[in-house]
């Protein structure tokens, strides 16, 4: 690392989000491999840390309030808590819930064994599921015989890939649901190489993501026989996610400033570094600092807003990103009060269901100590892209509606033991088709800029170990490594 050298480093994180915590906790750990200092300040406008992320205990229950856990194929997250010490504290989902439900006219039924958000790794579940009609499983069965798209170069939506490749049933009764309870987005706008390139990659080097699907099992099969237990796809904290945020949160306080309630309203370049200004609440004075580099993890309309007065050409693909807002209806309920055995990791909904809720998520059957002894603690999405209207609702519509679908879907006959809303307003950055040209062009004007990165689920994926990945590769940059 060339540039922990014998002066501190004044450095200012804006965003004390996981992108924000990481990349602050990174640079900590770097200085420390180096032996170098630094003099490292994380700003936050919100009066706590941890962004989209948090975790509350209402009653005997534990809440997530954002994300309730991580997939682990994607390693970087996982790899943070072992670094931080967390290891012996993730814990696995429950094997017997391992599965999940898609409404059907109605009533939940589970998606097929080995569906893997595209493409069926086995065949026989497809050939039964009363999810598609037969001439959808035909179709989706002649998949293995279309021909690649040749122009694999141009961006495409995953609505036009999906109904291309498996037909339209198979995109509205199965894909939509699923792969729009990850991004609340509009599959006919969603990025296929942005969000899901695998996809392509199958398209690309097997013909048929149906053949690709069974050479990957096989193969997988066979170095799961070979290397020994894996993790579960996904894990979380057994304090939750907030276990995560609080032992980053006590590292980064431990070596460097923490504020919180300061929000960056100015940011301009100086001869070198840069000068910051802050609304700090609770004050009617701003507070201003100079540093000599700064990372940016905050959404990308907020960052554009900061960088137009100096980098036009930089805050014009920022602002071109949009994004979903969603709300969370938190609820807790006792089991004998549904007349479904709720034996899943949750429910997706389609879109041409007509429903006025996303998804639910059956939180405490993935996970162990998220409800008391025979109660279920359940996470039900409203909103995303698709019905931003709902958005406008009060909290108490969207309480008595969420009720109304969870009695109507699984025979919801009683008051749930607590019930709360809370609502992600311009959360969402949504993966539209052109995002990856977006996000180059992005990097290209951010390299014009000295001492100045950018990090967030704007770049590399929504998911918390995207976030801790990108962050991280934002701070070897920004320390020129
Ligand atoms: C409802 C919901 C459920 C989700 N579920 C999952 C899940 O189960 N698993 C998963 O992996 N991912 C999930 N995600 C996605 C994931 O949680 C987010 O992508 C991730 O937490 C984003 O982290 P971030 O630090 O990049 O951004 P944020 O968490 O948005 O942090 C950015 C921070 O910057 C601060 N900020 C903004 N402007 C300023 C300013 N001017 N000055 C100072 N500070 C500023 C904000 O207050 C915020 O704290 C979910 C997201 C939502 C909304």
């Amino acid at each position: 690392m060339s540039d922990l050298g014998e002066q501190p480093l004044r450095i200012a994180v804006i965003g004390a989000g996981i992108s924000g915590l990481t990349a602050a906790h990174r640079l900590i750990e770097l200085a420390e491999e180096k032996n170098s200092a630094i003099d490292l300040s994380v700003y936050e406008a919100a009066p706590r840390a941890g962004g989209l992320l948090g975790t509350e205990r209402i009653g005997d229950y534990l809440v997530e309030l954002g994300g309730d856990m991580f997939v682990t194929n994607k390693p970087w997250a996982v790899d943070l808590c072992k670094r931080l010490g967390l290891e012996d504290q993730l814990i696995e989902t429950e094997k017997v819930n391992r599965r999940a439900f898609v409404l059907s006219k109605g009533k939940p039924v589970e998606v097929p064994l080995g569906f893997n958000l595209m493409a069926p790794a086995r065949i026989w579940p497809m050939v039964v599921t009363p999810l598609l009609s037969w001439k959808a499983k035909l179709r989706m069965g002649w998949e293995y015989f279309v021909t690649p798209r040749r122009n694999v170069e141009e961006d495409e939506s995953l609505a036009s890939f999906v109904r291309r490749r498996l037909g339209k049933e198979a995109l509205e009764r199965l894909i939509q649901p699923l792969v729009g309870g990850i991004y609340t987005s509009d599959p006919e706008k969603l990025s296929l190489s942005a969000t899901l390139p695998r996809f392509i990659d199958m398209e690309r080097e097997h013909g048929s993501l149906i053949r690709a699907m069974r050479r990957q099992s096989k193969s997988a099969s066979e170095n799961q026989a070979a290397t020994g237990a894996r993790y579960s796809l996904f894990m979380t904290l057994k304090g939750g996610l907030q276990q995560l945020l609080d032992t980053l949160r006590d590292r980064v306080r431990e070596n460097a400033e923490l504020r919180t309630g300061h929000k960056l309203t100015k940011l301009e370049p100086l001869e070198a570094g840069y000068r910051l200004t802050f609304d700090v609440a609770g004050s009617s004075e701003p507070v201003v600092k100079e540093v000599d580099r700064v990372l940016l993890t905050t959404p990308a309309y907020a960052s554009a807003k900061l960088v137009e007065g100096f980098a036009s050409e930089l805050a014009k693909p920022l602002r071109q990103i949009e994004y979903a807002s969603c709300a969370l209806v938190l609820s807790g309920h006792k089991l004998t009060d549904f007349t479904h055995p709720m034996d899943a990791n949750g429910l997706v909904i389609p879109y041409v269901e007509n429903r006025r809720i996303l998804a639910v998520s059956f939180t405490s059957r993935k996970f162990p100590g998220r409800a008391p002894e025979g109660h279920i603690l359940l996470r039900t999405f409203v909103g995303g892209a698709l019905q931003p209207e709902l958005m406008n609702c009060s909290d108490e519509e969207i309480k008595k509606f969420t009720l109304e679908e969870l009695r109507d879907i699984f025979g919801l006959h009683a008051e749930p033991d607590f019930i709360e809303v809370s609502r992600y307003v311009g959360a969402m950055p949504q993966y539209h088709v052109g995002h990856a040209q977006r996000v180059a062009e992005i990097h290209k004007q951010a390299e014009k800029l000295s001492g100045f990165e950018l990090a967030g689920n704007i770049y590399e994926g929504v998911g918390i170990p995207d976030c801790v990945h990108n962050a991280e590769a934002a701070v070897a940059r920004l320390l020129g490594d």
